[in-house]
């Protein structure tokens, strides 16, 4: 795990140029493009087979030192001397659409599609030739005007393919349907051509929609805003705005920058980024994310981010990164695909040559059946059976308000066995107030606990921190100087010339000080779920303060979800007071609950849990669980829109802090897992099937042909079933 964040962390640096959004409005997106790099959006790649050979193509030219392919995103970056035009034109010969990254690519509809086209008008020669043909006229050169309408395409790249050494699908095919001809069978030829012409065509048109479907359900932020300067509203490019500058934002309107709320109130439907379907009000100083929907009011903004640095640029950014990243049962797929290939090859020469050869067999039909065997060779739907998959479940989950960062831990989330929550921030809203204020010394009074535990607690930023601190606001405050902070424990500084100490018992026990007489106050409140920090100077505790924390709305729901969805066991972490964590831990019904923990321990217990039960998915707030986090099969940060971080480093990152994400995206990934099982028992059971029947003449050419292409399209249309609700 830390190895494959170590990784996607180092592939930021590369992939970054090749990940972005294209649509109307990607210009408006600033990339962050490796010098010396140009990225390129492609059209028409149909196969991630496809996708492999351009890039060799693309880094064999001259001038070219290196390329890279993106097949999800339909990416391509090239670091070239050569001019834009020589690699555009070096794609359109490989029979796809290029244009560099941020113009727009004409995406005519498929009937204006020249291989759409050219399919369809040798499908209707290919009728009219079946025709002729069966009313005993010789339709031979009908059925070569098939061959070259529909094949040019398929031979061009085939050419190609074969001038930088690749096994390409395309030259098998060409050979596959000239074989036939030279035998006599032309109306077979033809058949294969057109099928495998239109079928290519189709599949590249499937593709092509499957990611602009995604991308459009993804909604991006408006290209302009109004901006006031000097007191008059212009409307300006979000990319001319700076950090700092007031923009307005109308009811009804989308809000087109990151910024924090200055004035006017609304609620504001931040559905585009954390998938939350209820509009959450905004006031001064709420953050507000481009590309979230202001609803009633109107809203003034202090932009807080540059437009290519949004939050939205970095959830896109990182869902087409998620989407190029190949899950561990692609690699199997590949590693097959590798081998398959030859070795059907290699089957088809054998049965062309030994039988007639050895057995006297007649030559016509085992070279026929050699044929056949060129054709079933392509690992066509195979190969597409997973990305297709995972570029649909991502873009659904991203839909959702849930990040996952690849194929990976899509896998691994299908197999999760326990799940450990971590307690505050998580399950809890993180935000303590103060119930109780016990001051034990005789001369201390509520106020001046207060105010004192407030002094050291005013330079933390911890929750319980922040209670104490907003205790003492209405009190004059003291000041104080060298504040430290024990995680998981409490803090230190110095006022008036006294070193305070406010924390838990374990930190006063490790300082020196006694708070053994207090346990029966203490535990009184723990019991009831309480956290209780003392204070004190000079070995003597002048009070304890406790404070409570409110469990969030839909945590005993999210709870017994995962137990629904079978996950079977369920446990907290906390570094809270064993008796406050029990209370919490029975009201949620949660099967275990480790407490007393330091940051540290908490990564302990994740591996206690791992090797009790397997793969362990561990959900937190980032403060303080960061290693546990790291620790687990899965890393899930939660409330993350805003938090740079805990996006980048979490495997799985929920927006908003709804935990009843959880269970859905859970549910998401076995259906993933579920669909690529499908699809892959799919394409490798045909294959073995025509394989097997090829052996005993039972499948004809274009009846493989049409398996094929009928396959790939089964397969990418069982995939995209994964974009709709789950
Ligand atoms: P959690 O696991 O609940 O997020 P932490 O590890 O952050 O908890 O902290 C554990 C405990 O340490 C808290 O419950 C509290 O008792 C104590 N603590 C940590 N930081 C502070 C602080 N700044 N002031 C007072 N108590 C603190
Ligand atoms: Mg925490």
């Amino acid at each position: 795990m830390s190895l494959n964040k170590f990784k996607q962390l180092n592939n930021k640096c590369t992939d970054a140029c090749c990940s972005g959004i294209h649509n109307e409005h990607e210009a408006d997106i600033a990339e962050p493009v490796q010098s010396g790099a140009t990225v390129f959006s492609l059209s028409g790649l149909d196969c991630a087979d496809c996708a492999a050979k351009l890039e060799k193509r693309i880094a064999m030219m001259k001038g070219v030192s290196a390329a890279k392919v993106n097949f999800s995103t339909s990416k391509m970056t090239v670091t070239h001397s050569v001019s834009e035009r020589d690699i555009i034109t070096t794609v359109q010969q490989a029979g796809y659409q290029a244009v560099r990254h941020g113009g727009k690519i004409i995406s005519n509809p498929w009937w204006q599609q020249p291989r759409m086209l050219a399919a369809a008008a040798s499908g209707v020669l290919l009728t009219a030739a079946l025709i002729i043909d069966r009313a005993g006229l010789n339709a031979i050169p009908l059925y070569i005007m098939v061959m070259l309408t529909g094949g040019f395409h398929v031979a061009k790249s085939g050419f190609y393919a074969l001038k930088s050494m690749t096994l390409d699908m395309n030259f098998l095919m060409i050979t596959a349907a000239l074989g036939a001809a030279a035998i006599g069978e032309w109306s077979e030829g033809a058949t294969v051509v057109f099928l495998f012409a239109f079928g290519n065509a189709l599949q590249a048109y499937t593709m092509d929609k499957t990611r602009s479907s995604i991308r459009s359900l993804m909604e991006l932020a408006p290209p302009e805003a109004l901006v006031r300067i000097n007191g008059n509203e212009i409307r300006t490019r979000v990319e001319e705005i700076s950090i700092g500058d007031t923009v307005i934002v109308k009811p009804g309107e989308r809000i087109a920058v990151d910024g924090t709320v200055s004035g006017g109130s609304s609620a504001v439907n931040q559905a585009a980024i954390t998938g939350e379907s209820m509009p959450v009000n905004k006031q001064t100083g709420d953050s507000v994310y481009a590309g979230t929907v202001n609803t009633h009011g109107a809203l003034e903004i202090t932009v807080t981010r540059k437009a290519g640095d949004s939050t939205l640029a970095k959830i896109m950014h990182s869902v087409e990164e998620a989407q190029a990243q190949k899950a561990p049962m692609q690699q199997f797929v590949d590693i097959f695909a590798k081998y398959y290939t030859p070795a059907v090859i290699l089957f088809a020469v054998l049965i062309a040559a030994v039988p007639p050869l050895f057995f006297g067999a007649e030559f016509g039909t085992w070279f026929y059946r050699a044929l056949v065997l060129l054709v079933i060779s392509c690992p066509c739907a195979l190969v597409i059976s997973t990305p297709v998959s995972i570029v649909s479940a991502i873009g659904n989950s991203s839909r959702n308000g849930v990040l996952i960062k690849g194929g990976v831990f899509m896998e691994r989330l299908g197999q999760v066995k326990a799940v450990a929550f971590d307690k505050t921030g998580t399950l809890t809203h993180g935000r303590p107030e103060i119930t109780d204020v016990l001051p034990f010394e005789p001369s201390f009074t509520a106020e001046k606990l207060l105010t004192l535990a407030a002094a050291v607690e005013r330079w933390s930023e911890h929750p319980v921190a922040k209670a104490v601190t907003a205790g003492a606001a209405d009190y004059t405050a003291l000041p104080s100087e060298n504040f430290i902070a024990f995680p998981g424990r409490g803090a230190k500084a110095d006022v008036n010339g006294q070193t305070v100490y406010v924390g838990n018992a374990r930190l006063f026990e490790e300082s020196g000080f006694n708070t053994g007489r207090y346990d029966t106050d203490v535990s009184k409140l723990e019991e009831q779920g309480k956290t209780v920090i003392f204070i004190g100077y000079a070995n003597t505790v002048c009070g304890a303060v406790a404070v409570a924390d409110t469990l969030r709305h839909n945590s005993r729901e999210a709870v017994q979800a995962l137990r629904k969805a079978g996950i079977s066991h369920i446990t907290m972490l906390t570094g809270d007071n064993s008796r406050a964590a029990a209370a919490i831990s029975s009201v949620l019904d949660t099967d275990g609950v480790y407490s007393g923990l330091l940051p540290e321990d908490k990564a302990a217990a994740v591996r206690e849990l791992k090797s009790k039960y397997g793969t362990v998915a561990m959900i937190g707030d980032g403060v303080n669980d960061a290693p546990a986090l790291a620790l687990a099969d899965i890393g899930i940060a939660m409330g993350v829109a805003g938090s740079d971080t805990a996006l980048e480093t979490a495997d799985i990152a929920l927006m908003s802090d709804e935990l009843n994400k959880l269970p859905y995206v859970i549910k998401l990934s076995r259906k993933t897992l579920a669909v690529i099982k499908q699809n892959i028992t799919f394409s490798i059971g045909l294959k073995v099937l025509f394989i097997a029947g090829t052996f005993f003449g039972f499948v004809n050419l274009w009846l493989a042909v049409l398996a094929d292409m009928g396959a790939s399209l089964i397969v990418t249309l069982n995939g995209m079933r994964l974009i709709r609700k789950i």
